[in-house]
């Protein structure tokens, strides 16, 4: 039996047939502003026939906050024309399958503990370090949604209570201090003007033999160590992957963090790099019906 994964971002949707775990044919569809719903069904179908696979249900990972159990999409900044619109029951409606709805990044957790840096590890928590910081919570094998669907949603812990406005509205989130945007406003904000050009790529690369570069790294991987730290305090997960752009440069970074983490913690905190890359969102998909009991 064949299953659809779906994963519908912002700009493109990958549309992945999947057999006993494994991804047999991929394809991909840009997102269009309106009637993406209607969109989906026809790529879908069209996918479905031309390999006339046998379906046995649809996973779908989404952008933005997802009522799981309804399957529906709460709020989504990058797809706003699918807000609200009953995805779950209508492709249940024409395809006569079970559909799970999840959020994406809840998606790419559940894809590390099958493929990915969290095998073998029935509790853990994926964060995504990118523009903010997102993340997803597995505890004993099931993604933890919450009552709201904003379980996972890590970057929105408060850091410096009073401290900079983040666009959730709060004020003083870990992710306005430890992620790639928290990083261009640290170069922007630096008083050695002779690093103001840098990305954060560079200014990694450059920490080494530079002082400038050096200061922000290092409060960087401070405050990324403190939420971390906080984080294995709440879920006290067998390990915590993180992901995401900034693990590009992680060569440069990473051994230092691993200590500060050391010296910062009293308690033990196992830290692992996320292992997928592309397609973590769809390969969660595929895993949303075995993960919901079905
Ligand atoms: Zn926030």
């Amino acid at each position: 039996m064949h299953m659809l994964a779906i994963d519908i971002g912002g700009t493109n949707i990958q549309f992945g047939l999947f057999q006993d775990g494994e991804l047999l044919f991929l394809k991909t569809i840009a997102t269009p502003k309106e009637a993406i719903l209607e969109a989906m069904i026809a790529a879908s179908e069209t996918f479905l026939s031309d390999y006339q696979a046998d379906i046995a249900g649809i996973g779908i990972a989404s952008a933005g906050i997802i009522d799981a159990e309804n399957g529906v999409i709460k709020k989504a900044s990058n797809i706003p024309s699918l807000v609200g619109v009953p995805v779950k029951a209508e492709m249940e409606r024409v395809f006569n399958v079970p559909v799970f709805l999840n959020n994406d990044a809840n998606c790419a957790a559940l894809a590390e503990g099958v493929y990915g840096a969290a095998q073998g590890m029935s509790s853990y928590v994926c964060m995504t370090i990118g523009t903010g910081i997102g993340g997803g919570v597995v505890l004993n094998e099931k993604v933890v949604n919450g009552r709201s669907g904003f379980a996972g949603e890590v970057g929105h812990m408060t850091l410096f209570p009073g401290g900079l406005q983040c666009p959730c509205g709060k004020k003083g989130c870990w992710e306005q201090y430890a992620s790639g945007s928290a990083i261009k406003r640290m170069i922007a904000e630096h008083p050695d003007g002779a690093i103001a050009d840098y990305s954060p790529q560079q200014v990694f690369e450059c920490a080494s033999d530079n002082a400038a570069c050096q200061a922000i790294v290092d409060q960087f991987i401070d405050h990324l160590a403190i939420g971390v730290t906080n984080l294995q305090y709440t879920f006290d997960p067998e390990a915590i992957v993180i992901g995401g752009g900034v693990i590009d440069s992680s060569a440069y970074w990473w051994d230092k963090f691993v200590t500060v983490l050391d010296e910062h913690a009293p308690i033990e905190v196992i830290v692992k790099q996320a292992q997928l890359k592309n397609h973590a969102g769809l390969f969660g998909a595929s895993l949303l019906i075995k993960n919901e009991g079905v």
